[in-house]
Parts: C-alpha cells; structure tokens; sequence
C-alpha cells in the first residue's frame, strides 16, 4: 500500500518514495523548540504530529533517521523580520537567570512534556550552541558563492540572487516589485529588500546578548534560520527526505532554510517533502502562543484531570493539516474515550488476550483498514475510528482483537501493550521525570516531595549520569 503525504512545496498529496536506494531509510528533519518558557500544548500538537508520521514511516517498514534541533541562542522576539531581541534574553531578564539556564532549564522541560505525551525520542536532538563551528561554516560558503552582503555589521543573505527564492511560500516576488501585492514592511534600513535576512549578527544588536562567538565578521551570534541548515546538513547530508514544523514557518523560516540551503549545497531540491501542521486554537480561532494569555501548558491540563495522553488522544481526533478547537468538554470528552479504552484493553487482557504473530484475516483486514487510513496522508480520526469498530465486531475473539489494537497503537502510541504488562506504570515514571525537572531546577523541596511521592506508589528513585532509575520495593 502507498504512502501518499501532503507536500506543502507542490501544494498536493504524493506518493512517499525516499531518496535511498535500498528504500529503507528515510532521513527526517524536524524544527525543535525555541527553549525560553515552557512548551504549550500549541506546540505540542506540532511535535506530536511528527511523532505520527515518523511513528507512520516505521508502520510502513522503514527506519526513521530523525533529527530534531533545540534553538537556544538567535530566535527573535520579531519573527518575521530580523526585529527584536534574542528570545533566550527575555526568558533570562524575566526569570534572573543566565541565558545558559533558561536553556538547560527549559530543554530538560520539553523533554519532560515530549517523553510523557508517549513521542518517540529522535536519533538526535541538537542544541544551536553545539554547531556554531558548522553555522560559520556555512555563512563563509554562501559567502564565497556570493551571496550574502554585510552592512551595518550584519551578514545578510542576498535573495535575489536566487531565482527560485520563495518558492515553498509561493511568493510572488515580481508582482511585490510592481506593487501590485504588498511586500513586507521592513524595519531594518541595511537591508536591500524585505525578504533579506541575517545569517549572523554582531554589532546591531544589543550589548547585553550574552551569547556570542568569535567569527569572521567579528563577535556575534548566528541568525535563527542558519542552525537548521547546518545541522540538518551535518547529520542528514544534502539532500534528505522530509522536514516538518508548523504552518508558521512556511513564509519566512522554512522559505529561508531552503534558500541558504540549496545556494550553499548546490542542490536543486534540499527536502523532498515539505510537512506543515496547523494550528490549535483557542477562543475566536485565535492561534495559541507563548506571549498570549492563552498560554496552556501539560501542568495546566493536570491541574484540570488531564493527562498527556488524554492530550494525545484529542488531537489525534482532527487531521494534522486542519485547525484544532480547543474547548475544555472537548477534552473530557477525550479523557473519557482514553479510559474506556484502557478498561477494554485490560477486558480484553483478563479475558487471557495474547498477541498473536500472526493475526487471522478478519483481524488482518482492519490492520488494512487502518494501514489505508494513515498511509492516507496521517488521517488519524480514521484510524481512531476504527479502534471502536474492532472492539464492537462480535466475529473478532478477544486475542484478535487485543493483538489488532496493538498493531494500531504502534501509530497510535496510547502505550497499550505496557497496559498489561509489567512495565513501571506512566504515573511513576511522570513523577520521576518531574523530580528530574525540579532537580535540574534546583528545586530540592519539590524534588525530596516527589521522591516521596513515587515511594508511596512502589518504586525508588535514584538520580544517575543520564538522569534517574527506578527500582521496585
Ligand atoms: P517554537 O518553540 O516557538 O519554535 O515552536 C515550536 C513548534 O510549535 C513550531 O513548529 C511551531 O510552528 C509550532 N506551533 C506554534 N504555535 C502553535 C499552535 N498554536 N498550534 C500548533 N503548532 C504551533
Ligand atoms: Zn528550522
């Protein structure tokens, strides 16, 4: 069965077929967090929606070579244009830290949130920071292909020296040179036009940055855009299969990416396919965002009886590529669906439910079903659908249908197989995580409480290198 996905750069569904020869591997860019305050659950849709499709792509057979980056140094408050200052400097001045601690503070949270919404970790998550040697490597290439210009003591990529400039946001750069649509009013007066933007900073921004490198146009710090070239570029070579990130990203940061890429790279086409989730919205179909009132993180959903996979299960309800409404009864009504599928799963497992390895053909033919349903572009209210329909069909036995939903949850990712098994329960290993955070955090109190905490449910914790263990009393 084929794969077809939406492709943002061609505006239509295609047929998937990765650029490796053997057809095994698919190699999978993800934009990561801009890590100065806590992540949203705007932005967790984002990531979970590449959770599915690289949890789609191993469904389908292959391996998923994935890389996500974590932006700690370069984003600006001004997204769009270049304006404003370093967001990791905001998170500082707002909480009295240094830059460095927002960072590791922030990162060890979204991990936190990332790992209990049952996502999948990527082959590599890489910090900005850690490549500013392979960033400047990159600028000093486009600047020996000519196409950057330096003016006010900043690097900037020259866009019109590339024909195709625009071609993922579809800009119609003529028609904004005529003055027939509207360009961009742009506030930085170094530029030569609007769509221009900064591969690396020095003196134009403020004394207080306190991130910042020696580089060949003096002591700086890179434009936002560059780290997802460069470190796509180093771990995934100069052509890879998808890269993904939210529908906000297509006209400047993703438009931008391909631009500096494949002038760099020399290559007609960097990603082959080009993913975009849309938004969740809050109110009068207002986006959700970090600088907004609607800021609702994992804790607020807790504070409200929301677990993560509650959270989970209700976006899965939408399609990625469509607006998700939030509305508190929308998601108990999510909570309530999750529960009553755990209690039939453990029906289901005290009726001695085993996972067949081989599934017989009624089984087989919801596996199709469902496989039909995501290889359709991600439809994932299709397949959820089809969980209802497998426990409702009265010819299936209970270890057809027990081993059906697991191989859905392969995609589904509702963790039902640890369900029955003896595996340490999510709530342990959420308070563990979370006794990590307020470590990290230096928050001892909080720590020495959810020590107790996980006691009181069985388990010890110790801390180690790579973070805690579990053991059982
Ligand atoms: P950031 O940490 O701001 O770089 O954002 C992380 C990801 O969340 C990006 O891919 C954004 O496009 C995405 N995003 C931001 N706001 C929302 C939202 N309200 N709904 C869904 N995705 C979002
Ligand atoms: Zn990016």
């Amino acid at each position: 069965m084929a794969l077809t996905l939406y492709n943002t750069l061609h505006r239509k569904k295609e047929k998937f077929v990765p650029l490796d020869a053997t057809g095994k591997t698919v190699t999978l860019y993800t934009c990561g967090p801009t890590v100065y305050n806590f992540m949203h659950i705007g932005n967790l849709r984002s990531f979970l929606f590449e959770d599915i499709l690289k949890r789609t792509l191993i469904f389908s057979g292959y391996d998923v070579k994935h890389v996500m980056n974590i932006t700690d140094v370069g984003h600006l408050t001004g997204e769009d244009d270049d304006s404003g200052e370093d967001k990791m400097l905001k998170g500082a001045r707002r909480e009295g830290k240094t830059v460095w601690e927002v960072a590791d503070f922030y990162t060890a949270a979204f991990k936190h949130d990332y790992l209990v919404m049952n996502m999948t970790a990527p082959f590599i998550w890489c910090k900005a920071t850690d490549h500013i040697a392979e960033q400047v490597s990159m600028i000093q290439t486009l600047e020996k292909k000519k196409f950057t210009y330096f003016a006010g003591g900043n690097v900037y990529f020259d866009t019109s020296k590339l024909k195709d400039y625009g071609k993922l946001a579809k800009l119609d750069l003529k028609a904004e040179e005529k003055g027939k649509t509207k360009a961009r009013v742009e506030k930085d007066v170094h530029k030569k036009s609007s769509h221009d933007f900064v591969l690396w900073f020095t003196k134009s921004k403020f004394d207080d940055q306190e991130m910042k490198w020696e580089s060949p146009w003096g002591v700086g710090y890179p434009g936002w855009h560059i780290e997802c070239s460069a470190m796509a570029t180093k771990y995934l070579g100069s052509q890879f299969d998808i890269h993904c990130g939210g529908i906000d990203h297509i006209p400047i940061h993703h438009t931008n990416e391909i631009a500096q890429s494949e002038a760099a790279l020399g290559v007609k086409t960097w990603a082959a396919f080009w993913l975009h989730n849309e938004f969740l919205v809050i109110g009068a179909g207002e986006k959700m965002a970090k600088s907004g009132e609607n800021f609702l993180t994992l804790d607020v959903l807790k504070g409200r009886g929301i677990e993560p996979l509650d959270y989970r299960f209700f976006c899965l309800g939408t399609h990625y590529r469509n607006p998700l409404m939030f509305s508190w009864e929308a998601l108990d009504g999510a909570r309530t669906a999750r529960k009553r599928l755990v209690e039939k799963v453990l029906e289901l497992k005290k009726e001695g439910a085993v996972a067949l390895a081989k599934i017989g053909v009624g089984g087989q033919s919801y596996v199709d079903l469902f496989a039909a349903a995501v290889f359709d572009d991600m439809n994932t209210p299709r397949a959820l659908a089809l969980v209802w329909d497998v426990l409702r069909d009265e010819k299936l036995n209970a270890s057809e249908k027990y081993s059906v939903l697991l191989r859905y949850d392969c995609v589904l990712g509702f963790g039902l197989a640890d369900l029955a098994e003896d595996k340490i329960p999510a709530a342990v290993l959420t308070l563990a995580q979370e006794r990590l955070k307020a470590r990290l955090g230096k928050e001892w109190k909080k720590s020495d409480e959810l020590r107790d905490q996980i006691k009181e449910l069985g388990y010890i914790v110790g801390d180690t290198k790579e973070g805690f263990e579990l053991k059982k009393i």
